[in-house]
């Protein structure tokens, strides 16, 4: 790098010293490349749900006749029984057909599907939203980029549930926040340890965030819980990230209530798509909508800071833009239905059978979105190191696929999926049990 000016660049980036790494680097021809791949984006698979499900796809026996069975996966769309509903699939064909959306759409969305959004989350509201305070996002995963993108600055921290889901982490280390744990408590039904919030929370303490119904862990959190996170957020001047991608989600006792709810006590940042309650992932429409009916993101200039960000992103094709209004207006309330009470059934086929397995404790039956936690008891199991070493043994023996928890922040657990239809479900937990005890200590 001879150019001065790019030298002090690098400096200032704190990365003077992989260039001096590099210029001692011999490579082809003699030629010193000064590029390299960025290092913060250099991470091992393991750390990602694909990453560490495409390993476990890797170590299948191809000779195992029997069909594999997926535990790990959050995406059921290819099940016949989880297929997205007709009219959804409809009002793509219309809008691509309609040729009113061959154009760029505005940053923040098309208004007609900010407007929409707005209107379908303030039916569990007890104040409106409008189309302004609504950002429509590639999936819910870009609205937890634009979320923890806006929020970073030197020196923050934000706290995350343990366990909780791996895209936060990443996110946050890429943006340079610091992350601290909180535990949800299993013997609590999953809730949030709020005491544990309060001693983690420092003045650089921007955001915390809260997943429900919940990934990893099949929970709910009642009006009344929810009223305590507000609280204790509030109290700490912390603003609350609630990624509600599995929204209305629930078949157990307690009803799902947004954390928007509680936007009056602290300003609340609400995340969604229509990956998970409609079965399509791949269609990658999200949203994150701003709970803030005292004005104190845009005080605090958040909101401009989202749209900021979003000035310099990608944004999500437009015709699904312009079929969402449909969508969320015309799916009837059978199709939910229909999948809330498949859903309930599998679930509660997994819970049944899981009783039957020594090894394996489920301290809370699920109650909510796709997935279920589960401890392993490697005091039982004779050659079992911990959970990867389970579930890759158990790709390889059984052609079962589990998600090892340590991939969620929970060592010696599992998270296993119950949205795949009961059949295979069977299937797999029986193979489960077969394998557990061909590898259970001799008593
Ligand atoms: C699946 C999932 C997401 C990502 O949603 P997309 O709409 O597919 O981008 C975000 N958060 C949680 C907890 C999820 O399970």
């Amino acid at each position: 790098m001879e150019n001065g000016n790019g030298l002090k660049i690098m400096e200032k980036n704190g990365l003077s010293l992989n260039l001096k790494l590099q210029n001692g680097t011999k490579v082809d021809n003699g030629t010193h490349w000064c590029f390299r791949g960025n290092k913060e984006l250099d991470t091992p698979p393991e750390i990602t749900i694909r990453g560490v499900l495409g390993m476990l796809k890797d170590s299948l026996d191809p000779s195992d006749p029997r069909p594999t069975i997926p535990l790990g996966h959050g995406d059921p769309s290819y099940f016949p029984c989880f297929r997205t509903a007709e009219v959804a699939e409809k009002s793509i064909a219309d809008a691509l057909h309609s040729a009113n959306f061959n154009c760029y759409a505005p940053t923040a969305g098309l208004p007609s599907a900010r407007r929409a959004v707005a209107e379908h989350l303030s039916a569990d509201l007890p104040y409106k939203l409008i189309a302004d305070d609504v950002f429509i996002t590639v999936g819910c995963t870009q609205a937890i980029e634009v979320a923890l993108c806006a929020l970073a600055r030197p020196g923050a921290n934000i706290l995350l549930p343990r366990p909780g889901f791996p895209i936060y982490e990443a996110r946050a280390v890429y943006s340079h926040l610091e992350i601290r744990f909180f535990d949800l408590l299993p013997e609590k039904g999953w809730d949030v340890d709020l005491n544990a919030i309060e001693a983690l929370a420092d003045e650089n303490t921007v955001a915390m965030v809260i997943i429900n119904p919940g990934n990893p862990c099949g929970n709910v959190f009642t009006y009344e819980h929810l009223e305590k996170v507000a609280e204790t957020a509030r109290k700490l001047g912390i603003l609350v990230i609630s990624d509600e991608v599995y929204d209305h989600i629930t078949f157990g006792s307690k009803p799902f209530v947004p954390m928007g709810v509680f936007a009056s006590i602290v300003p609340v940042l609400t995340l969604g798509s229509i990956s998970k309650r409609w079965i399509v992932p791949g269609w990658r429409i999200g949203w994150l909508a701003t709970n803030d009916p005292n004005g104190i993101l845009k005080k605090t200039r958040v909101v401009d800071c989202i749209k900021g960000y979003l000035n310099i992103s990608v944004d999500p094709t437009t015709f699904n833009q312009g079929a969402l209004p449909h969508i969320l207006e015309k799916t009837k309330e059978d199709f939910f239905q229909n999948i809330i009470n498949t859903l309930e059934h599998t679930s509660e086929i997994c819970y049944q059978k899981l009783k039957e397995i020594d090894c394996i404790t489920c301290p809370h039956k699920a109650e909510g979105s796709m997935f279920v936690m589960v401890k392993l008891n490697l005091g039982l199991l004779e050659d079992i190191k911990d959970d990867m070493d389970f579930c890759f043994k158990l790709a390889k023996e059984e052609s079962v696929i589990v998600l090892p928890g340590i991939v969620v922040g929970l060592k010696n657990w599992l998270r296993i999926s119950f949205a795949i239809d009961p059949c295979s479900l069977e299937d797999a937990l029986g193979r489960i049990k077969v394998f557990c005890q061909r590898h259970s200590k001799q008593k």
